[in-house]
């Protein structure tokens, strides 16, 4: 199964480094911290796939 560490950062390539960030800072809301992929050279995110099922559970509009 390929994952988003596995990709690389899609931006420059850079290997991507787990890390958790509030879920409210994604724009999700909901509690507590997510785990997010984020590239240490140039600073974007990815969230896992897994991730978003999380997130679409515990979403509340
Ligand atoms: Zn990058």
């Amino acid at each position: 199964m390929t994952t988003e560490f596995d990709l690389g950062c899609a931006t420059c390539g850079g290997a991507l480094q787990e890390r958790s960030v509030d879920a409210e800072s994604l724009g999700v809301g909901g509690e507590g911290t997510v785990p997010v992929a984020e590239c240490p050279e140039c600073g974007d995110r990815y969230v896992p796939e897994q991730t978003l099922h999380r997130i679409g559970g515990r979403k509340r509009t």
